[in-house]
């Protein structure tokens, strides 16, 4: 074990899985489910891309300017960044190391270079999890649901990172497919609840 790790006491789950695979939705049932009350902190990440109506500012994103994201990334207040689609994401720094060092299990939605790069980071306590579509036709429904009809660039965009995605399903420590939501929430909070057990 590295000395790094040795001295983090909590486990960081990272959760990937290609857009419209349900992981967001996934993660929210989790987290909503008594078992895990108090157990897992969820980071916000900081992100450039337009907030959609649905989601919460401060809860789902950080949504920040461009401007602002590239300040943070020179203070050296990101742990981890990628682009997607034109747009950056980036892990908050501070709150995750402010969690860590309260012995705090943490839970980030991040994707396939941000999952892998968090592994290398803390690889003695980074459990990774990747949330796959049932079918690529079902998947190519929910993200086509997503984006307007007039964004024909971001579907075809989207399906193709999603395929990259898939292929890289196998690196990660465990891969479950999200058939039914129900289902899909019990089998996510039994590897978690394992590996905090552990
Ligand atoms: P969306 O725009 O669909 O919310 O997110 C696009 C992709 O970026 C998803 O795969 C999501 O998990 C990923 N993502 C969100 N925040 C971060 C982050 O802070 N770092 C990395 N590496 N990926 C992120």
């Amino acid at each position: 074990m590295k000395e790094k790790d040795r001295k983090i006491k909590g486990l960081i789950f990272v959760i990937s899985g290609p857009s419209g695979s349900g992981k967001t939705t996934l993660v929210n049932r989790l987290l909503d489910g008594r078992d895990l009350k108090n157990k897992l902190v969820k980071s916000t990440s900081f992100t450039t891309r337009p907030h959609r109506s649905a989601e919460e500012p401060g809860k789902d994103y950080f949504f920040i300017t461009r401007d602002e994201f590239n300040a943070l990334r020179s203070a050296k207040k990101i742990l981890e960044w990628t682009r997607y689609l034109g747009y950056y994401y980036g892990t908050p720094k501070d709150h995750i190391d402010k969690q860590l060092k309260k012995g705090k299990n943490i839970l980030l939605c991040l994707d396939f270079r941000g999952a892998l790069k968090i592994k290398r980071l803390y690889p003695g306590n980074t459990v990774t999890i990747f949330v796959a579509a049932p079918s690529l036709t079902m998947l190519q429904k929910r993200i086509e649901g997503r984006c307007s009809r007039t964004r024909k660039e971001e579907i075809r965009q989207r399906l193709k990172l999603a395929r990259q995605e898939m292929r890289n399903s196998r690196k990660y420590d465990y891969r479950l497919v999200n058939k039914s939501l129900q289902k899909s929430v019990g089998e996510l909070k039994n590897i978690v609840l394992g590996r905090l057990s552990n």
